[in-house]
């Protein structure tokens, strides 16, 4: 309102004490605010328009008037609200506001109003569809905002009229009120617009969208909290978000909302909750604290994930791992025992107790001897593997010295190695290289890769053992032959069980392909890790670390911790 007390300063006549002018000013005043009311009392363009000029003609008395407005490019005005014309192809006038000199040009340039009291005699009234309406006099003024002129208000007459100074005041005020509510009004839109858009992408969210005030009372509901609670939006606004919460666990709304002012945001937090039906339903809930624009915390922003059946097939998942996992482990004990009987026998026929031999016989049994072993090998491997991944196996770490345990694995796969020619050492820079592990656990990964590497060196080859620190925390141990190499595209596999490469001489190199999955399983065991430097005939490096000294526990003051 102070802008109308403002406009009516400008139009009021400046003249002290004369009764007649004091009458006249009252008389604009309320006609200013007449149609500042009809202007401002809507956000609706349409009816801004078409009120305005009903009470801008009505209080002018004229029978004629039209509004144009700039369109969205400011390049031309378009006849957007109209009284007592009725040609529709005045309606059409789409008047470019940057061509030629025209009424609507001239306004909208200086943005002061023009008054023309006989248009039959103005040329710039050229295109005639005026005068054809009968219309004779009329006055434009702009219709102004913040000095932008939006478009223009004319008023007009079917008999000629001179226009008082009055009558032009007052249509360039009406104006100046019109430009105004447009502003507001565009304002508001644009604002709309932008509300309407957020607003329809949380409500198409595939995630429950929950905003609360600070006492947890729920704001907004969308689409997916309905479908994931059961509760329709009208039924949960205003409630408290403790109708989600399962009985017994109400204290936890409360923890989470104080964790949220201190710690800005929880995500993936799950929690259990309770749906309209009464049924329990786990969630991934992530909060965050929403806030005003001076930074307070004014309420919370839930956003709750369905993980129900998430839960329950990860459940049933590690479910079957068990059950094969003991699956394995007894049918490997089974194995076991009838396997140990025929090994038994074999042995004490190739001793000669059932008697002497003849060759053919003892190449039989060799061969049999030789595929119980191997036999027996696997079963052992995927006993240990099965252990390994049903976490039955505990480990009882102690400060070992890495390079004596190197060298007495070297030694017992040195008549392997000697057999094919290759020549294998241990290379280490420090004679007292110590870890933090199970010696056994060790001795089974450096065998398999050691093994490995004497394996698929061919004779004459080289297998080089390295053992050195690496930094304070770990120790580095290193595995290097001059055998085939592994082609890059199968490394990231070759750690997956029973994964072989695929060779020609493969008959040759039988295995089981679970010993990398186990040596990789230890030393995962140690907080170590596993890895591999090759390439198609470039001979392997494989590489393992292992924690150098006892971590230490947690609360237990540094340096105390041994190792
Ligand atoms: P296995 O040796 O019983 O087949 P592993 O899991 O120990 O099982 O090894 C899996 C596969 O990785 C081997 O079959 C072989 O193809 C490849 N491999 C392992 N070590 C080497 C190596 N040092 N040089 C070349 N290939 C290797």
């Amino acid at each position: 309102m102070a802008q109308v007390k403002g406009q009516a300063k400008d139009i009021s006549v400046a003249s002290p004490n004369s009764k007649a002018k004091l009458l006249a000013r009252n008389r604009d005043l309320s006609a200013l605010l007449a149609v500042a009311e009809v202007a401002t009392q809507s956000l609706d363009i349409g009816k801004i328009l078409n009120d305005t000029l009903d009470k801008s003609l009505e209080i002018l008395g004229f029978d004629v008037g039209f509004i144009r407005i700039l369109d969205s490019e400011g390049k031309r005005m378009d006849v957007r609200a109209a009284r007592g014309l009725r040609s529709p192809e005045f309606q059409r006038i789409s008047t470019p506001v940057d061509e030629r000199r025209n009424v609507t040009r001239i306004v909208f340039e200086t943005k002061e109003p023009y008054v023309c009291s006989d248009i039959r005699k103005n040329r710039l009234y050229k295109n005639r569809t005026m005068e054809r309406e009968g219309v004779v006099s009329t006055a434009a003024a702009p219709v102004l905002s913040k000095n932008r002129v939006l478009g223009i208000i004319v008023a007009g007459s079917r008999k000629y009229h001179r226009f008082t100074p009055r009558e032009i005041r007052l249509l360039t005020a009406f104006g100046s009120q019109l430009g105004m509510a447009l502003e507001n009004a565009e304002l508001y839109d644009e604002a709309s617009r932008s509300k309407a858009y957020i607003e329809s992408l949380v409500e198409s969210a595939g995630d429950a969208v929950i905003s609360t005030d600070l006492e947890g009372r729920i704001l907004t509901w969308n689409r997916a909290a309905q479908v994931i609670f059961g509760y329709a939006k009208d039924e949960a606004l205003g409630n408290h978000l403790a109708i989600l919460v399962p009985p017994g666990r109400e204290k936890e709304l409360e923890e989470i909302q104080n964790k949220v002012q201190l710690s800005g945001v929880i995500r993936n937090l799950e929690v259990r909750r309770k749906r309209k039906d009464g049924v329990v339903i786990d969630a991934a809930l992530a909060v965050s604290p929403i806030v005003d624009e001076q930074g307070n915390a004014v309420g919370f922003l839930h956003l709750a994930k369905d993980i129900t059946e998430k839960q329950r097939y990860e459940k049933r998942l590690k479910e079957l791992d068990r059950m094969k996992s003991d699956f394995v482990s007894n049918v490997s004990h089974e194995l076991r025992t009838p396997l140990t009987a025929i090994k038994g026998s074999v042995d004490n026929m190739l001793d000669g107790i059932t008697g002497a031999l003849n060759e053919k016989q003892m190449r039989y049994l060799a061969r049999i001897k030789s595929n119980a072993d191997r036999l027996s090998r696997l079963i052992n491997e995927l006993l240990d593997l099965s252990r390994i991944e049903a976490g039955k196996i505990d480990l009882r770490p102690a400060d070992i010295s890495l390079v004596a345990l190197t060298r007495e694995v070297n030694e017992s796969l040195r008549p392997v190695a000697a057999e094919k020619l290759i020549s294998l050492e241990v290379a280490s820079p420090d004679t007292d290289v110590s870890a933090w592990a199970e010696r056994d656990k060790v001795a089974q990964v450096l065998m398999n890769l050691i093994g490995n590497a004497v394996k698929f060196t061919p004779s004459h080859g080289k297998v080089t053992v390295g053992v050195r620190r690496n930094g304070d925390e770990w120790v580095e141990i290193s595995i290097a032959d001059t055998g085939p190499g592994i082609p890059a595209e199968e490394a990231g596999r070759i750690f997956d069980k029973f994964y072989q490469v695929a060779r020609e001489d493969r008959h040759k190199t039988k295995g089981t392909g679970l010993g990398l999955a186990i040596s990789k399983a230890l030393v995962e065991m140690h907080g170590g890790k596993i890895w591999l430097e090759s390439g198609a005939g470039r001979g392997s490096t494989f590489y393992f670390t292992l924690p150098a000294r006892q971590p230490l526990r947690s609360g237990e003051p540094a340096g105390s911790g041994g190792g």
